[in-house]
């Protein structure tokens, strides 16, 4: 089940996550991924499935949704902080699961670079470009309380949900 714009957890500021290695933080994940793949979604944020909780999941191989964008690595990321984003931007028209059959033109950064744990609660850092920073920055918006509606000058309706 997807939480859609109108419910007010898509707007709060989601809390982090402590409970590293436990089997409830796995069962989220792994809910998370379940949902992703079921929606054909490239990426999921906690609020979206309920959860009011610093995670984001992403990655997919061809995506129906965007079908011109490339292959993703699969991931999850726990606790994310951007660390460093690119002055250099992209514009791309962006949808949302949460945001059903709409589109809007979104102008983000072409790279950034974030840190993020995983499950256990080891920490990584990562940098990103194109299409999988684009990803990583509408999560992370997510997590803060934002939506695509809040990014793109308008909205248009799409075919797509
Ligand atoms: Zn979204």
């Amino acid at each position: 089940m997807i939480v859609t714009h109108e419910n007010p957890i898509l707007r709060e500021h989601a809390k982090s996550v402590t409970n590293y290695g436990s089997d409830e933080l796995k069962q989220i994940v792994d809910r998370m991924f379940k949902v992703m793949r079921e929606k054909d979604g490239v990426g999921l944020a906690a609020p979206q499935i309920g959860e009011s909780l610093r995670i984001f999941v992403y990655g997919f191989e061809y995506s129906p949704r965007y079908p011109d964008a490339p292959a993703v690595p699969v991931m999850a990321a726990i606790n994310p902080e951007i660390l460093w984003r690119s002055d250099e931007t992209t514009n791309y028209e962006e949808g949302c699961l949460s945001v059903p059959f709409k589109r809007g033109l979104i102008t983000r950064s072409s790279s950034v670079k974030f840190s993020y744990h995983d499950i256990e609660g080891n920490k990584y850092e990562k940098t990103v470009h194109g299409f999988e920073a684009r990803i990583v920055q509408h999560e992370v918006d997510h997590l803060n309380g934002f939506l695509i509606s809040d990014r793109a000058k308008e909205l248009r309706d799409s075919r797509i949900a």
